[in-house]
Order: C-alpha cells, then sequence, then structure tokens
C-alpha cells in the first residue's frame, strides 16, 4: 500500500468511528447557502476533529500539522467529501492565514495564532474587499496608523465571510498616506471583539446571510500584528489568495460528484433523463467533472514544485462556470417544481438553494474577468490591461 493509501485509509476510518453519536446528525450539513445550519455542533465537530489531529494536516509538523503531502491532502478531502461530512468553520484560518503566516510571519505570530486555528477554538474572516475595492484590491481605501500603542484602523469592508462567527480578521489596510495602488498597503490581524468593530449582515439571495460588512472605526490592534513589512502588505495579500484558489480547492470535485450523482438519480426518477437534451447536458456536466479531476491533478502537479501557479486560474474558471451550470441544469430536471418553494419564502430545497448560490461561484475568489486577465497576462504573455 502506498504511503497515500495507508493514509487515507487511515483517515477513512476515523472518520467512520468519528461521525456517529452525537456528530452523526451533522451529515450533509452546512455548506454554501447554508452556513448557519447547526453552526455551534459543526464547531464542535470540528474541535473534535483538532483534538484528533485531523486539522490542518498541510501544514509542517513543527506548527502543529501532519505535514501532509499534497496528495495526501486531496485523499484528506476526498475522504471528507465522500463521507458526508459537515462543512467545514475553521477554513478560512486553515487554508488561508496559516499558511500565509507559515511563510510570511513572524516565530511570535505563528506561536500566537497558529495553536488557535489548529485547534478551531479562534476563527478567522478575510477582509480584503471593500465598495470599490473587490476584483480591484489595489483600490483599498481602509487606513491604518501606527502609534504608541499600536495601530488604529478605520474603514469598511464587504462581503467578508462568517465576520459575524469570527474572532479575528486579516485585512488589507493603507498605512502609507499619500500612496496609491499596491504601495503603502499592510497586512494586519485585528481583533473583532472590541468597540470599534461593526458587523452587518447582508441578506443574500438564498434568505442567509453567510456575509457581512464590517466598519472599522478606529479599531485597535497591537503593534506586532502587521504580516510582513508595513508598507509591503501587497505581496502577503497576493500570497494568501494564490493559497484560496490553489491546493484548498484541489479535492472539491467528489463534492461536485455526488451533486451529480444525486442529479442523475433525480432525472431517472422524475423522467427529465427521458428528455435529450437533458441528457446530452448530464453528459456534459459528467465529462466537465472528468476534466475538473484533470485539473486539479495537473495543478497537483506543478505545485509539488511549489505554490501552485496561473494553472490556478484555469482551474477557477473551470469549476466556477461548471457549477454554475449544473445549477441551472437541476433547475431543468426540477422542472415545474423547482420554482416553488416548499413554505416559507426561503423554505428552498437543496436544488434551488445550489442553483442561487453557485450563481457566486464564479465571482468569489477571483472572478471569471480576472482569472481571464491573470491568463492572458502571465500564462500566454499578452500586453497588460491598460489601467487609468
Ligand atoms: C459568496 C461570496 C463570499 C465572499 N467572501 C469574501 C470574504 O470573505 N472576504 C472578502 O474580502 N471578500 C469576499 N467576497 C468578495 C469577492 O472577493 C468580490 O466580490 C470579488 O473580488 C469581486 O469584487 P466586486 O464584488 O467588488 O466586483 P467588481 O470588482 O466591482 O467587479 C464587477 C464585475 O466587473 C468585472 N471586472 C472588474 N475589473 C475588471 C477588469 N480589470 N477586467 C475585466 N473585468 C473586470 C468583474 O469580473 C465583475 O464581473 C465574497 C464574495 C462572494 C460572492
Amino acid at each position: 500500500m502506498s504511503s497515500t493509501e495507508k493514509f487515507r485509509s487511515e483517515f477513512r476510518t476515523w472518520l467512520r468511528s468519528g461521525l456517529t453519536g452525537e456528530f452523526a446528525a451533522l451529515k450533509g450539513r452546512g455548506g454554501p447557502g447554508r452556513e448557519h445550519e447547526a453552526f455551534a455542533e459543526r464547531l464542535a465537530w470540528e474541535r473534535h476533529m483538532a483534538a484528533a489531529g485531523w486539522t490542518c494536516i498541510g501544514w509542517p509538523q513543527e506548527y502543529g500539522g501532519r505535514g501532509a503531502t499534497l496528495e495526501e491532502q486531496v485523499a484528506f478531502h476526498e475522504e471528507y467529501a465522500l463521507a458526508d461530512a459537515p462543512a467545514r468553520v475553521g477554513h478560512i484560518g486553515e487554508q488561508l492565514l496559516g499558511p500565509t503566516l507559515i511563510a510570511f510571519g513572524t516565530d511570535g505570530q505563528r506561536d500566537r495564532f497558529l495553536p488557535g486555528i489548529r485547534s478551531v477554538e479562534e476563527l478567522w474572516c478575510q477582509g480584503y474587499s471593500e465598495p470599490d475595492a473587490g476584483s480591484d484590491l489595489a483600490n483599498v481605501r481602509t487606513r491604518a496608523e501606527r502609534d504608541a500603542d499600536g495601530w488604529s484602523v478605520t474603514g469598511q469592508k464587504i462581503w467578508t465571510s462568517l465576520a459575524h462567527e469570527s474572532q479575528w480578521c486579516f485585512l488589507v489596510a493603507r498605512t502609507g498616506p499619500g500612496t496609491h495602488r499596491h504601495e503603502g498597503l499592510s497586512y494586519l490581524l485585528v481583533p473583532m471583539d472590541q468597540p470599534g468593530v461593526e458587523v452587518r449582515p447582508i441578506t443574500q439571495l438564498t434568505g442567509t446571510s453567510e456575509f457581512n460588512e464590517v466598519f472599522f472605526d478606529a479599531a485597535r490592534t497591537g503593534a506586532d500584528n502587521v504580516v510582513g513589512e508595513p508598507g509591503d502588505g501587497w505581496r502577503v495579500a497576493m500570497a494568501t489568495l494564490g493559497f484560496e484558489r490553489g491546493v484548498s480547492t484541489l479535492g472539491q470535485q467528489v463534492g461536485f460528484r455526488r451533486e451529480l450523482e444525486e442529479l442523475i438519480a433525480l432525472a431517472r426518477r422524475n423522467g427529465a433523463a427521458g428528455d435529450p437534451l437533458i441528457r446530452d447536458r448530464l453528459a456534459r456536466a459528467w465529462t466537465g467533472l472528468e476534466i475538473i479531476r484533470f485539473n486539479a491533478l495537473r495543478m497537483l502537479d506543478g505545485a509539488a514544485a511549489g505554490a501552485p501557479g496561473p494553472e490556478a486560474s484555469i482551474s477557477k474558471i473551470y469549476w466556477a462556470t461548471w457549477h454554475r451550470e449544473l445549477g441551472e441544469l437541476a433547475m431543468d430536471v426540477c422542472g415545474a417544481d423547482g420554482m416553488l418553494a416548499d413554505g416559507a419564502p426561503y423554505d428552498l430545497g437543496d436544488w434551488q438553494r445550489l442553483f442561487l448560490f453557485s450563481r457566486a461561484d464564479t465571482i468569489y475568489a477571483g472572478s471569471n474577468e480576472i482569472q481571464r486577465n491573470i491568463i492572458a497576462e502571465r500564462v500566454l504573455g499578452l500586453p497588460k490591461e491598460a489601467r487609468a
């Protein structure tokens, strides 16, 4: 048995015994459009995983991880999805901030923050987007000023996922007054539980509120809570985006496969599979899923040499578009039933939720248009986009 297969089998065995008793009811809970579901119970589940050493497995052992290889990390995500385990709650800290601190943080920052992420005692949110600074992140206006006691942060962030559940936020703020674009930005770690931070939920198409507006009004953070050099935040922020688009998405095709299999079963049951156009789209969806898998493997190959390269953008466009189209196909398979909610206006079925939430897939973690720009400039070597 290869070491990856051994790892896979160890995790599968643990999941089988772990997802029982009080945790059995958590199978399939949470996820996009349903982040509010059983949040406290999912947090307890994730702390249970942490106690058994199954969080942050890709981190080096010296920082509390298992030093799992990329193949082992893929196996982990695949087994997790196959077991229908609940959606993760600590993923922003584990997959975005953790690797960033390991690469750019000081020893003091790693000692202070990595254990809380690993044990899932502290949840993190990502304060990048602002009104007028989403795709154009270099337009960030939130500012932070250094004084005798630390940093004072003032500004507004938007679309901040899980800010209402998080104890900390990593954010990009302008610390060089009078600077423009990528210069003069800093990457700061800011506590959420303080008078200068206000979190206002945004209601989504699905009727739920998974993300928020966050207002900082002279919010405080310690002098040591800047990652990288002050003014060098752009480089650190871009590294975090690389982690977001890269390895953390490698196992997702298993979850997609489950969705497609369930949709095919529904099409068989309700007769939609008899429609030649639906059959064709289901077959195309299956082919697309294979392409997602091969793209993931190709990315894995590239990533073995270091951080995932621009292939991550190809992968992001492909899976996001595929999943959005799956949502549309699901509505057509449901037929007229797709238009009816069970009870209250937002009492949505799984397919309706998939359709509505998957509209966001081509936006977050970098929109399709932005990924195309990256491919054009960094892969094809085309001239850079003209900017004012
Ligand atoms: C579900 C969800 C969760 C999110 N969670 C977070 C979070 O936790 N933290 C966080 O910071 N942000 C989060 N976001 C925000 C997300 O990162 C931004 O929505 C995204 O970066 C796009 O920015 P924008 O919404 O400001 O749109 P804009 O930047 O205003 O873009 C609008 C449209 O114009 C296109 N466009 C813009 N510039 C160009 C260009 N140069 N060339 C071609 N086309 C262009 C875009 O592709 C898009 O289609 C989340 C978003 C969603 C949908």
